[in-house]
């Protein structure tokens, strides 16, 4: 393994005559220093250079040609790239032979870089992220390069191979001992499994200060020198690099950090090459005393750049120890744009608990005593902090499921390019404007972007009154729209009994199960439709007027209410015949949910004057948006300009189409009116041997049960719900409650719920409802 070639010496006439025969070269020839081949440059008489290197007859063939053609793929892959350019004989070969003296040596030549050695001298800073970018370069170039010759190369150098330099620790002075089998054992133990499947291909293997050339403003210019390639983990070039960098008059801390974060500028690291870098850098540093004891053992005295490395060595591992391990992995992480801790985490829900309530408050809402500590999202499934899953059964803002790859690439690759706001052109709120216009009804083609439900109802709300004149309005009895001042006013649900708002006046809702016109009403749509009248009355009489009706068609928070046929039309009708407008709120009914169609209120065969949406739009990602006619946005716009900052940003734009597109590509409108009804079915079993389940009911993925103590009374059974939320939860099942007197389980998950996730949550609720 150990390299033991001493140059050849071959006398300069005839290297001169060869160099005019083979390659048509001839000029003024100067030595140059190599470890194993008779290297020199030669002037040409056209001013330019070229080095010509004799090499060693023992060097394999396969090798130098596989350089050879390396050098031509990078010629090819990145011109702009300042590495050696090969140059052919002039018959057109990769390499020269000349043979001399009965003896045949390869010939290697290859274009001259400008520049100087580096050596010992530090490089900027800046110079440094520079040098990063440029072994990304080198890697990105390499990629594509197939040899199998430098596989299986027996270097000394190969990090891979440090354990057979091992024996050489009890060479070293005993001060250094203990800290040489301590880097190796880590070695063997946790880096060499790592190494063995990280992403591999030829590398250069041995880019050091000695094999690059710095211009005169101090950046490195060229790499040279690659004799060392192998085929091998490609962050040991940034790995071996960012070592041999070191310098004893530099910060290694800013070093190692620049370098990094230089490469990664460029080209990404893998999370396990970036928490592994420092373990290499430490294996690399302590290569050079290990490999100078070897050659000591063999009588070899190590010479030029090599003491120079061996000397500082030792005592820059000592530095690195000194600053510690772990504050390097974090700064080498986060270098590579990785979290400085990989697993922030704490295990413990109560650690986690007890540090939220000192900066978050007690009153905040949570669901479940104790709290779940989530950390981790996939499709339908939930994760908490101790590695147990749950089924999520309850959340409707991860739409097409937890962390989406689509979606999260979407966000992320945007996020990486552009993210600004509407005052600029953006193609992406463009997109998303347009796509949104092409799925609402005819005549809503102005979108307005915001960042939540709550904004979007709030817009919608004062573009209603700025059209309309007026200022009264109407909500469901128990409804919830937001959380501004004004959505308040339309959110009774928020505060039950101190629900005030002079202006609002609420429906009551038309409950099929136990409404206000009990269970038996012939045509309930209209009838329910009538019960608006009186509050219309009420707020022209007041002088109020109604600028709007806002209405969330899943009835969500009125228990998931299946509204009977022409409610919904009613109700608009009145409304409108009273001088007002429609505010279809589809944060919850919207996007597919209700399986019939994509909106709600298509599904009540309504036609809105607003659309307006919130949570699923993003799929967790902040989007909200008001989809309206274009009159009454103008009209609203001659009081002033709008803005929202964050409003159809290009990232939460690219969240939104994203969204749209999986919706679209896994058919999850579809399937959601299928596993909904599917769901249902399997509830509707349940409901024939427990009496507790009093009523099953809604549309496509948006499902009510409401529990009873007693099915003649419909007593409702709230206590019962908090105990089966929980049995639930025991199960591993996420549902939530809901409904005025809080006896509805509510059963609303991501849209790509699937049946054989139905049939898990229909039997944890059975287990549940028998253990009551
Ligand atoms: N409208 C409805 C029907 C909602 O369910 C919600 C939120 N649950 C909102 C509006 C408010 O949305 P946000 O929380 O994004 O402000």
């Amino acid at each position: 393994m150990l390299n033991t070639f001493r140059p050849p010496e071959v006398a300069l006439p005839a290297l001169a005559s060869f160099a005019d025969v083979a390659y048509g070269l001839s000029g003024t020839w100067t030595r140059l220093e190599g470890e194993r081949d008779q290297n020199f440059r030669i002037l040409l008489a056209d001013g330019s250079s070229v080095v010509f290197k004799l090499c060693h007859p023992a060097e394999g063939d396969e090798i130098l040609r596989c350089q050879a053609e390396a050098l031509e793929h990078i010629a090819l892959a990145d011109p702009g790239l300042p590495v050696p350019r090969l140059k052919r004989t002039l018959e057109s070969d990769l390499l020269g032979c000349m043979v001399h003296e009965g003896t045949q040596y390869p010939v290697m030549v290859l274009s001259w870089l400008e520049g100087s050695v580096l050596g010992e001298a530090a490089l900027s800073r800046a110079a440094l992220y520079d040098l990063g970018r440029l072994l990304a370069r080198l890697g990105l170039a390499l990629r594509g390069f197939v040899s199998g010759a430098p596989a299986e190369r027996d270097l000394a150098w190969d990090t891979r191979r440090v354990m057979q330099l091992a024996p050489q620790v009890e060479n070293l002075p005993e001060a250094d001992r203990g800290l040489a089998r301590e880097i190796l054992e880590r070695h063997a133990e946790f880096t060499t499994p790592l190494l063995r499947r990280m992403r591999s291909q030829i590398i250069h293997g041995d880019v050091h200060p000695f094999n690059a050339l710095a211009d005169r403003t101090g950046f490195v210019s060229g790499i040279i020198d690659f004799g060392d390639m192998v085929h091998g983990p490609l962050v040991l070039d940034l790995a071996n690099a960012a070592g041999d960098f070191l310098n004893p008059a530099q910060d290694p801390e800013e070093t190692l950090f620049d370098m990094v974060r230089g490469y990664r500028s460029l080209s990404p690291l893998e999370e396990e090459e970036a928490s592994c870098l420092i373990d290499l850098i430490e294996v690399r540093l302590l290569m050079t005393p290990l490999i100078d004891a070897l050659k000591s053992a063999n009588g070899i005295q190590s010479q030029g750049y090599f003491s120079s490395f061996n000397s500082r060595s030792m005592p820059m591992i000592r530095q690195l120890r000194s600053i510690g391990h772990d504050r390097l992995k974090g700064l080498l992480r986060r270098a590579a744009a990785f979290p400085a801790n990989p697993d922030p985490h704490p295990k413990l829900v109560e650690e986690a608990l007890s540090r939220r309530r000192q900066v978050m408050g007690e009153k905040l809402y949570v669901f479940y005593d104790p709290p779940l500590h989530m950390v981790k999202g996939e499709g339908v499934w939930l994760e908490n902090s101790s590695g147990r899953r749950f089924l999520d059964c309850y959340n409707n803002v991860p739409h097409v499921g937890h962390c989406h790859p689509y979606v999260t690439e979407a966000i992320a690759r945007q996020a990486k390019t552009l993210n600004t706001n509407t005052r600029y052109i953006t193609d992406q709120s463009i997109e998303y404007a347009e796509r949104l216009v092409a799925l609402s009804p005819e005549g809503l083609t102005a979108v307005v972007f915001v960042n939540s439900g709550s904004e979007a109802n709030d817009l919608a709300w004062r573009m209603a009154k700025a059209f309309t004149g007026k200022s009264g309005g109407l909500a469901m009895d128990f409804a919830y729209h937001g959380v501004s001042e004004s959505i308040d006013a339309f959110s009774p649900s928020n505060a039950p009994d101190h629900w005030r708002a002079p202006h609002i006046r609420l429906l009551p809702a038309p409950c099929l199960y136990r409404g206000v016109l009990g269970g038996d009403v012939a045509e309930p749509g209209a009838r329910y439709a009538e019960l608006a009248a009186e509050p219309i009355a009420e707020l022209d009489a007041e002088g109020h007027g109604v600028a709007a009706v806002m209405i969330d068609s899943a009835f969500m928070t009125n228990g998931i209410l299946d509204a009977p046929t022409g409610y919904l039309r009613g109700v608009a009708a009145r409304v409108r015949a009273a001088g007002g407008l429609f505010i279809a709120d589809e944060v919850q009914s919207g996007f597919g949910r209700m399986g019939t169609a994509f909106w709600g209120h298509r599904h009540h065969g309504v036609h809105p004057d607003f659309i307006t949406i919130g949570k699923p739009a993003g799929n967790g990602h902040p989007v909200g948006a008001v989809i309206t006619r274009p009159e009454i946005l103008s009209h609203f716009l001659k009081a002033g300009p709008f803005f929202s900052t964050f409003g159809g940003n290009n990232v939460a734009c690219a969240a939104g189409l994203a969204v749209l597109d999986v919706i679209r590509d896994e058919g999850l409108v579809e399937n959601a009116l299928a596993v909904g009804a599917y769901l249902r079915d399997g509830l509707n079993r349940l409901a024939a041997r427990h009496a507790l389940i009093g009523d099953v009911r809604g549309i496509g993925l948006a499902t009510g049960v409401e529990l009873v103590r007693d099915r003649k009374t419909k007593a409702p059974a709230p206590a019962e719900i908090i105990r089966v939320l929980n049995l639930l939860r025991d199960e591993g099942v996420l549902v939530g409650g809901e409904g005025k007197l809080g006896n509805v389980l509510k059963i609303r998950p991501p849209i790509v719920f699937s049946r054989d996730h139905a049939d898990l949550a229909v039997a944890a609720l059975d287990r549940a409802l028998a253990k009551l």
